[in-house]
């Protein structure tokens, strides 16, 4: 697919990221290439611009706010079901004249039936790495439309943490959702998720949402889980795709669906790793090239619990974790156990995950192993 991107108004964007001035400089952008009759790559839907009106012709749609939002779905949805008219009306012509069983009958039918389409829905806070592409893969691969939303929500960083220094690369983030084939990314501003007294929330389960990074971070899971209940809310996913890099996150949110009765299936993706074996992670970008080459010691751990589990078939929880401690001994470790799904301490590395939190330098590096 051919993807460029008008470098000068998007830098204009680049630079102020999650305010109003964001819609105006993807308005500028749309209305520039109106005016030189350029086809602009993607297209903010306005909210008073009804979706039949717009032409099949951009990569990817980009919206804000949430009428954008749904006018964009309800758009691809409409795509959707053109498409599957054309495709219904050609097979019924094809049968219609060799109908000869009752089958036949009903596959018919069930073919002259529409079918919601099914809408993925990956959530990020964009900078985003090989690690979100692997999830936005697999959405764009499963899911009739796939939905991508980057988003720096406030509400999960505690104010001594690093919200305003988070990396931003929108730019280079809108050209992987395009290249990747996403439908629709959801640039949602502070004001279209948050009101003003936005009073209720939700808590973490007890038992979960306070060990682990819920200890070092105490308010962190409640801004997670009202920010993904929120942007389930608005899109509606039928499908959503988590890491299993943030284990603890993705289990949680498991819980809510459960919990809550949401008709979601979320789906865990596994860890992907960089060239150096590091989990990536958005703030990788913080540690300078010693601390880098220092943390190796945490795949390395990885690598040899997985490795004295599935050759040795080592179980002993105490003695893999006195292994893992050794090869860690000159990094700050805030924690590493074996835990089961539900985060109790598993009593053998079996069916559990292994978890680790390393404090380096101005961050803290997340990795796991799901264990068979
Ligand atoms: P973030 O942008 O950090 O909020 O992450 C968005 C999603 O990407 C979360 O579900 C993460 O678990 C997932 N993710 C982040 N890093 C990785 C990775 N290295 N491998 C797989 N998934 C990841």
């Amino acid at each position: 697919m051919q993807y460029t991107i008008n470098k000068q108004l998007l830098n204009q964007f680049t630079n102020t990221h999650n305010s109003d001035s964001d819609i105006k400089a993807f308005r500028t952008y749309t209305k520039t290439c109106q005016d030189f009759n350029i086809l602009p790559h993607y297209q903010i839907i306005e909210s008073s611009t009804p979706f039949y009106n717009l032409s099949k012709q951009y990569d990817i749609l980009i919206a804000t706010t949430r009428e954008e939002l749904h006018n964009a779905i309800a758009y691809k949805k409409n795509q959707y079901y053109m498409f599957l008219h054309k495709k219904r009306d050609s097979e019924i012509s094809k049968s219609c004249h060799i109908i000869e069983s009752n089958n036949e009958a009903l596959s018919l039918l069930n073919k002259a039936q529409q079918p919601s389409p099914t809408i993925g829905f990956t959530p990020t806070m964009g900078a985003l790495h090989n690690g979100h592409k692997s999830l936005i893969t697999a959405n764009v691969a499963q899911n009739h439309i796939s939905i991508v939303s980057i988003f720096v929500n406030p509400t999960q960083f505690a104010p001594t943490e690093d919200l305003d220094k988070y990396p931003r690369t929108i730019e280079k983030d809108i050209e992987l959702c395009g290249n990747n084939d996403v439908d629709i990314l959801f640039i949602p501003t502070n004001e279209t998720i948050y009101q003003e007294n936005d009073e209720i929330t939700l808590n973490p389960p007890k038992k979960m949402g306070y060990i682990l990074e819920g200890y070092y971070r105490p308010t962190h899971f409640a801004g997670v889980l009202q920010v993904v209940l929120k942007l389930f809310n608005l899109i509606m996913p039928t499908h959503a795709y988590f890491g299993q890099k943030d284990a603890q996150q993705l289990l949680i949110i498991q819980k809510m669906v459960q919990h809550l009765c949401l008709p979601i299936k979320i789906i865990g993706m596994p860890i992907v790793r960089d060239s150096d074996n590091l989990a990536l992670s958005s703030r990788n970008v913080y540690l300078n090239t010693q601390e880098r080459k220092k943390a190796l010691a945490i795949p390395t751990t990885i690598f040899h619990l997985q490795t004295r589990i599935v050759n040795d078939g080592m179980r002993n929880r105490k003695i893999l974790k006195q292994e893992a401690k050794e090869i860690l001994k000159d990094l700050e470790i805030d924690y590493m156990d074996f835990y089961t799904y539900d985060l109790q301490f598993a009593k053998e590395a079996r069916e559990c995950i292994f978890l680790l939190a390393i404090r380096m330098g101005a961050i803290r590096l997340l990795d796991n192993l799901w264990i068979q």
